[in-house]
């Protein structure tokens, strides 16, 4: 991560196309557009890649969360399972169809804590939406299991770990519903975009007529289009889908160069008996955007967090006070401070955030520090990065 770090010609080849047809939106004008569809194209290559019957793209990560939900039919009062430790994007794609989102401790792997999201079922409950946080995976097989007997929805966040795989099935392609992000800092970015993959014929009907106002998608004059059903906008333009394009191609490479620089960290940190790297379930490979690994106590994760900083070790994170991927600091969230009056089901199922007991979580995440791992390091940066790593780690 991130991908724009290594633009290049592909990229401005495939923006060209685009700027030279003129045609930014991705439906209709098919006489102007010389034949080129990107946004089309970019699905047809990611739901290969994924190995999944279909993809649909849309404007960001947070709306292919949104129309995930949507598509499956989740709505007011439906309570979804998430984790304490995310991107604010869980509750805002939960709280966007009007249901109800339910925060579950995360344990050792920084994702869900499967026994954790079992106690946390009701009658309510529709989905459980586990976060592949930082380039690992959550439990899984686990999950699945629990949503197989509650008959409730899997939909993985796969944002952050684009590439990586479970019991050999890309991240996202597991559950009923898999999200991606392509934002800026996205280890494959469209500048703004994001997409969400499925087996489900259904869900991809949905999702392709909810993200265009309920268009049907059916003939060639959109003016003539019927709307099924309510929907929104969350379509990408053709631009953000060429980059993405030309960057899809490039998304083995830049996996291949993410382990290469993780696996030096790793190995340099692997002697130090105060480092305890983050769990990743077994069956499970990353897609190695980020290094986490745990101190002995939180004490030590503050200070050695800060001495990295101090030591110029840079894109190193202690998540436990961010404001934006951990519920230390979701005050607007536990308060629901919204612009305008919420759905009343929301309002009366909200459990009280400030006063639940998250002390698995902050065990964790209290002594959890993440590096980022980048695409344009050179061999000899990786290899300072490292040894400035250990000199600053082993003193504590
Ligand atoms: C980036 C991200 C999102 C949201 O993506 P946007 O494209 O920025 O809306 C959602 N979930 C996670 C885990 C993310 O990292």
């Amino acid at each position: 991560m991130p991908g724009f770090e290594l633009f290049g010609d592909l990229e401005r080849q495939q923006v060209n196309d685009v700027l030279e047809s003129g045609v930014l939106m991705r439906y209709g004008f098919d006489g102007m557009r010389n034949g080129h569809w990107k946004a089309r194209e970019l699905e047809d290559k990611l739901s290969k890649r994924m190995k999944t019957k279909h993809a649909q793209l849309v404007s960001s990560g947070t709306s292919a969360l949104t129309v995930a939900l949507a598509s499956a039919g989740i709505g007011a009062g439906d309570e979804v399972i998430m984790p304490t430790f995310t991107f604010v994007a869980s509750f805002e794609s939960i709280i966007a169809v009007g249901a109800v989102p339910v925060l579950v401790d995360i344990d050792d792997t920084l994702t869900l804590k499967p026994d954790a999201v079992e106690k946390a079922v009701t009658d309510k409950t529709r989905a459980v939406m586990p976060v592949h946080m930082c380039g690992s995976m959550a439990q899984l097989k686990e999950l699945k299991a629990i949503c197989k007997k509650h008959d409730l929805l899997l939909i993985e966040d796969a944002c952050q770990a684009i590439g990586g795989t479970y019991e050999g099935k890309p991240l996202g392609s597991y559950g009923d519903l898999g999200c991606f992000s392509f934002d800026y800092v996205k280890t494959i970015t469209c500048g703004e975009g994001g997409a969400l993959i499925t087996d489900n014929d259904q869900y991809k009907k949905h999702a392709d007529h909810y993200s265009d106002h309920g268009h049907d998608h059916t003939g060639k004059d959109r003016g003539a289009e019927t709307h099924p059903f309510l929907g929104y906008n969350f379509r990408i333009s053709e631009l953000n889908a060429a980059v993405g394009l030309a960057q899809i191609e490039r998304l083995d490479e830049f996996l291949e160069i993410q382990k290469r620089n993780y696996t030096v960290l790793r190995e340099a940190l692997e002697g130090l008996p105060q480092v305890i790297f983050r769990r990743v379930p077994e069956e499970g490979e990353e897609n190695y955007s980020f290094l986490n690994f745990f101190m002995p106590d939180e004490d030590k994760a503050r200070r050695a967090h800060k001495a990295l900083s101090e030591n110029g070790v840079d894109g190193c994170f202690y998540w436990f006070d961010n404001n934006w991927h951990y519920i230390n600091k979701w005050d607007h969230l536990k308060d629901l401070k919204s612009l305008g009056k919420l759905p009343a089901e929301i309002n009366q199922q909200l459990p009280d955030y400030h006063k639940q007991d998250f002390s698995v979580s902050h065990h964790w995440m209290g002594r959890t520090i993440s590096v980022l791992i980048k695409l344009g390091w050179t061999e000899e940066e990786v290899k300072v990065r490292a040894k400035k790593m250990v000199e600053v780690l082993e003193q504590f």
